[in-house]
């Protein structure tokens, strides 16, 4: 095979997906052509590609930072290709999520809009009314269409070589999963004793209940906290982040490899988004003006993500600005939208207190999320692992997730709440990532870091090197001291559910 072709295909097939999603998603085209786009490049993602890519990476000639490539190359390859294998299934699963509705007390709400409606609701039962309907729409309309994906998935993979998804994706992505959930499950049994009581209070000033009478239909309005919106106008959102990012020595508006778009358009995404369309020279951060807290933690996550990619290094291989461990993109982006939560980063920023109800809020959710990821993890594994009953597999999620978050969870949601390629475990890996990382810059610079130029400049160093190296090795080479693992201690601490641990030497 080719490597050097096959590569700067590959970099064009990525360029124009992105630049699809972008132009769709920012309002400027109604169609989404990815199926076009996948036709241009019929070669990339056949299954004589994956093998010659196997091959490659098997034969024992490539070494350090070419083996590297190469197994990323795979990865790109496999995920293309079971994409491709599944892009039926899921076109048609977008369409009927699309067009689907739920009749609630003879009105009609939109299927994709329930979740939103959930967080609106101050009333209960109307919120559990929202979940019964959307539920029974899940199990009758879209898990026939799921159970094919996940059917053709297990196939392909064995078709391709490997025992089972769950190998052939600890493999490809170079991730030791099995190690990785037990991390998690030591940090969900580590924080089993305090959760309720760091959950109870937010969620009872939230929804009007505490964890023992909460359903899962609550969850939505406990995340959204609308409460605090006053504090997030929409008029200084944009000027945060642009306030914040000078600060780091970044001039958001003389970048000329990042497009901001903050035009109002009526068939925008409601939620920012970046699209690395060509890295590092085109990347978009498309925005929708709108405020609230929402809306500010999900500018800077998206911000996070756009700044990383514009600072890699234009000489930099494909494959390191473009493909790698996407916990590391995700660990920059959650550092950034963890600022929204930050008290000193709020009373320099957007002046005033981080009051003690949304402190504790922000921190029951934090826990929350974890736990559930931790749970959809040990989840997963098994779903992806020995072939299974579907039957037995839907109450294994539903008695994992009700443990670990505290609220009976439906079964229905057992395929519909599960993300390609253990993406999962990239969120945790982030968390992680995240937490050491900020923990290392609070150390050296002080809880104000976000405002040293200094923070900047070290950033700015990570950033050049894309997803060059992974999370663990980012962490023990440049985070530091090279002793430290990817683990969940600088978590528990930052929760402030186990004395801090002695400080040690930053960076
Ligand atoms: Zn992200």
């Amino acid at each position: 095979m080719d490597l050097d072709a096959y590569r700067t295909e590959a970099e064009g097939f990525v360029s124009e997906i992105s630049r699809e999603y972008y132009r769709h998603f920012a309002g400027l085209q109604d169609e989404l052509g990815i199926e076009a786009v996948y036709a241009r490049h019929p070669g990339l993602f056949t299954r004589a590609a994956v093998e010659e890519l196997r091959a490659a990476l098997g034969d024992g000639a490539a070494a350090g930072d070419e083996a590297r490539r190469r197994r990323y190359l795979l990865d790109f390859a496999v995920e293309g290709l079971l994409g491709r294998a599944t892009r039926t299934q899921e076109a048609e699963l977008a369409k009927r999520e699309a067009e689907l509705s739920l009749e609630i007390e003879g009105e009609r709400i939109g299927f994709r809009e329930s979740a939103v409606e959930q967080a609106n609701e101050p009333d209960r039962d109307r919120r559990e009314r929202i979940e019964t309907a959307r539920l029974a729409a899940i199990e009758e309309r879209l898990n026939p269409l799921h159970e094919e994906v996940l059917e053709t998935q297990h196939t392909v993979a064995r078709e391709l070589g490997w025992a089972s998804y769950r190998e052939m994706c600890a493999e490809c992505k170079g991730i030791d999963l099995a190690s990785l959930a037990r991390e998690t499950a030591a940090f969900s049994a580590a924080t089993a004793a305090a959760y309720p009581d760091v959950v109870d209070a937010p969620l009872r000033r939230a929804v009007g209940v505490g964890l023992d009478a909460a359903r899962r239909a609550d969850l939505p309005r406990f995340f959204r906290c609308a409460e605090a919106d006053a504090r997030f106008p929409a008029a200084s959102l944009v000027p945060a982040l642009r306030d914040t990012l000078d600060r780091l020595g970044i001039d958001l508006d003389a970048q000329p490899n990042v497009v901001v778009d903050v035009e109002r358009r009526p068939k925008k995404s409601p939620r920012a988004f970046c699209a690395p369309v060509r890295v590092p020279q085109e990347i978009h951060l498309v925005v929708p003006p709108i405020g609230g807290r929402d809306d500010y933690v999900a500018l800077f996550h998206e911000a996070g993500h756009a700044e990383h990619y514009a600072h890699a290094d234009p000489g930099l291989a494909f494959e390191f600005r473009v493909l790698g461990d996407n916990s590391v993109t995700e660990g920059f982006a959650f550092l950034f939208d963890h600022l929204i939560e930050d008290p000193e980063w709020l009373r320099r920023h957007l002046g005033g207190e981080l009051d003690p109800e949304l402190a504790a809020h922000v921190r029951a959710v934090r826990l929350l999320f974890v736990r559930r990821y931790a749970a959809k993890l040990g989840y997963e594994l098994e779903l992806h692992g020995a072939e299974r009953p579907l039957e037995e597999l839907a109450e294994d999620y539903a008695a994992r997730l009700s443990a670990a978050v505290g609220v009976p969870w439906p079964s229905v949601t057992y395929l519909a709440d599960v993300d390609p390629g253990f993406y999962a475990a990239a969120y945790l890996r982030a968390w992680a990532l995240e937490t050491h990382l900020r923990a290392a810059l609070r150390e050296s610079l002080g809880p104000a870091w976000f405002d040293e130029p200094e923070a900047g400049d070290f950033l700015r160093r990570l950033w050049r090197e894309g997803q060059r190296r992974d999370a663990a090795e980012l962490l023990a080479e440049e985070i530091g001291p090279p002793s430290r693992r990817l683990d969940f201690g600088a978590m528990l601490a930052d929760l402030e559910l186990e004395a801090t641990p002695a400080p040690s030497r930053s960076r």
